[in-house]
């Protein structure tokens, strides 16, 4: 089934002239609309339709896509109908324009009227909300509606429906949401049909479907948006955006958990077993994610001790996680398996581990992966997950992350529910990492040190974990005083501090340019940041020297020249990645980022790489 979000609107507004294009916290009202609908993750598409030329390039300034509709229409419907005419999709929603805070929830539930028994009944679907205040009720602006015992709308109306003649009489009041979701055939039949009596009385544009008798399924939802009516909602609007962007990415106070339960030491990994033991449930199995290195290790294989239908999957970390790649295993445990497995326990570097966060989560989330990109959108709790680094330096081991990459961006899933669960650490694990691997990700600990050290974001929770894992990284890659085990043990721990360190605050430049990297060159983590490290003296002249006396130390070749041969459209896609990561720029830059690392400022430092 496709499932289109169509957005009318209009620029004049009687109540309210051009209110659209109103500033909502740095960005208009309708470009927030617009941008909340698409992050529902519910459409395959989003439109804006609108008679406004300044409406329609503002959203294409924006990236999204914007329809100008070529008739005068008294109602948005018709404006929604002209525009789907020639498009092939099976149900149309249409979101209020002036709704800037639109809900997934109300959204789903008006969509979810289509998966009932009833389904080829409803011609279209809206939404109602409960109403208590007899004052609202009484209200000409509120409409009410009226259903039957199966939520069918009977009557919509400004009148409070039903009229209480007995004030004792039992009765709840709903309020219409003006959220409707279409069967295309619905909107089509009445495209151009006149007005009818009620309709023009009311002056209520839905009840001209119950005139041409259309069944309009109601669906409840009692989360209140905000409606940009009057100047004053418009107050209340960037208030609570305000308020709302306390709990949101980079945010003053953060609220993370922990690993909560963490082991370390030589050999430590030999407590895997009774480790795992207590969380085995009945006939469901342990799933284990292993680094392909391991493959033909069959002592080291042996000491993970599998029990019942436990099962071992070896991956290889060749490429980065996809999100394809996550959909795949847990399709592929699903089929092969009853019942929803004990646990995932991730053995390997980053990779394997952020591939074990993200399998876990995906084991009790519906859809893809790709939905799951971004920020708390997680909804259920994850499988129990362990974590058991065989590489040291991303921190992938305590963060609240897994970065993944998907169709439409390389972003990790950042929620409550990804950090694992318990935390295995044996330096020995590490001991067979070849020399450029070591360095290359080492250095990933090194570079999250001094990004979040030298950024704005920086307080003394970050800083205390930085600067010991900044120190660590020091001795283990310049000094000649530690022996290979004590090094490993440290290299282990700056990874975890390092990690603890950019979980208050952010990584920087070096990040952020190495993900255009990785998103066109497919250049993996460890090695892109040195490569765009190595290039940042202007920025962290200290950590650059450091690198490049360590780099020098071990006689690393960082590649070099690695964009001379991309094509101009291949750059501005790596530039269009790398300022993507709004957080990243504003910790390494401060608030006015955008003035100083500009589009050309950026090439010209591709160019170089
Ligand atoms: P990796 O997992 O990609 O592994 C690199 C190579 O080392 C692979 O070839 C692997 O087979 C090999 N290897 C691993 N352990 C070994 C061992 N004991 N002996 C021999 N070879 C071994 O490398 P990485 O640098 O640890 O991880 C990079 C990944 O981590 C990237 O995908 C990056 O996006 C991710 N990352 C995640 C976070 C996070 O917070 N979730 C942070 C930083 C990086
Ligand atoms: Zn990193």
């Amino acid at each position: 089934m496709k499932i289109i979000a169509m957005i009318p609107a209009r620029y004049g507004a009687s109540r309210f002239p051009g209110k659209l294009m109103q500033d909502l916290g740095g960005k208009p009202v309708i470009v927030r609309t617009y941008e909340a609908a698409k992050a529902t993750n519910l459409f395959d598409e989003v439109y804006i339709v609108t008679d406004s030329e300044v409406i329609f390039s503002e959203i294409e300034l924006h990236g999204g896509k914007a329809i100008m509709s070529k008739k005068d229409h008294d109602c948005g419907s018709d404006r929604i109908a002209e525009a789907v005419e020639d498009m092939d999709v099976d149900i149309v929603v249409n979101v209020q324009g002036d709704e800037p805070f639109t809900s997934k929830e109300g959204l789903e539930q008006v969509l979810s009227v289509f998966e009932g028994d009833d389904a080829d009944k409803i011609d279209l679907a809206s939404l109602m909300t409960e109403m208590h205040d007899w004052k609202e009720i009484s209200d000409p602006n509120s409409v009410k509606v009226i259903v039957n015992k199966d939520n069918f709308a009977l009557y919509f109306s400004r009148s409070p429906i039903p009229y209480p003649r007995d004030k004792n009489a039992d009765v709840q009041y709903y309020k219409h949401k003006g959220i409707y979701a279409f069967r295309k055939q619905a909107l089509m039949d009445f495209y151009r049909l006149p007005m009818k009596t009620l309709e023009a009385a009311e002056k209520i544009e839905c009840i001209r479907y119950l005139e041409y008798g259309k069944n309009i399924k109601m669906a409840i939802s009692n989360t209140q948006g905000i409606e940009i009516d009057t100047p004053e909602d418009l107050i209340r609007a960037n208030k609570a955006l305000k308020e709302d962007n306390v709990v949101s990415v980079n945010n003053k106070f953060r609220n993370f958990p922990m690993v909560p339960k963490v082991v370390f030491g030589q050999g430590c990994f030999d407590q895997l077993s009774s480790i795992l033991a207590p969380q085995r449930r009945n006939k469901a199995p342990f799933i284990f994610l292993v680094d392909d290195v391991f493959e033909n290790k069959t002592e080291f294989i042996d000491r993970i001790n599998l029990r019942f239908n436990d099962k071992l999957l070896f991956v290889s970390a060749k490429e980065e996680p996809k999100t394809s790649q996550v959909d795949l295993i847990v399709k592929n445990i699903k089929a092969e398996f009853n019942y929803k497995p004990s646990g995932i326990i991730g053995i390997g570097g980053g990779s394997i581990l952020d591939l074990a966060k993200a399998v876990s989560i995906m084991l009790t989330n519906k859809g893809s992966a790709a939905d799951y990109q971004g920020w708390d959108l997680v909804k259920n709790k994850a499988v129990y997950h362990v974590g058991i680094p065989t590489i040291s330096g991303t921190g992938a081991e305590v963060s609240r992350t897994t970065v993944l990459s998907g169709p439409e961006r390389k972003l990790g899933i950042n929620s409550d529910f990804t950090p694992f669960d318990q935390v295995i650490l044996d330096p020995e694990l590490t001991v067979g990492v070849p020399k450029n691997q070591w360095f290359y990700t080492g250095m990933d600990c090194f570079i999250h040190c001094v990004e979040s050290l030298n950024g704005t974001f920086l307080n003394a929770f970050s800083q205390s974990y930085g600067e010991k894992a900044y120190d660590l990284c020091k001795e283990i890659f310049l000094s000649d005083t530690l022996t290979e085990e004590d090094s490993r043990g440290k290299l282990m721990m700056a990874s975890w501090h390092g990690g603890m360190s950019i979980a208050y605050s952010q990584v920087g430049i070096a990040h952020a340019m190495s993900y255009g990297l990785s998103y066109v060159l497919g250049t993996k983590h460890g090695i892109g940041n040195c490569i765009v490290f190595d290039h940042l003296e202007d920025y962290y002249p200290e950590g650059v020297a450091l690198f490049k006396e360590m780099v020098g130390k071990y006689q690393i070749e960082i590649p070099q020249g690695i964009c001379k041969e991309c094509s101009d459209k291949e750059i501005e896609i790596m530039i269009d990645i790398a300022l993507s990561l709004v957080p990243l720029w504003e910790n390494a830059l401060g608030e006015n980022w955008e003035t100083i690392m500009t589009r050309e400022k950026l090439k010209g430092m591709y160019l170089k790489m």
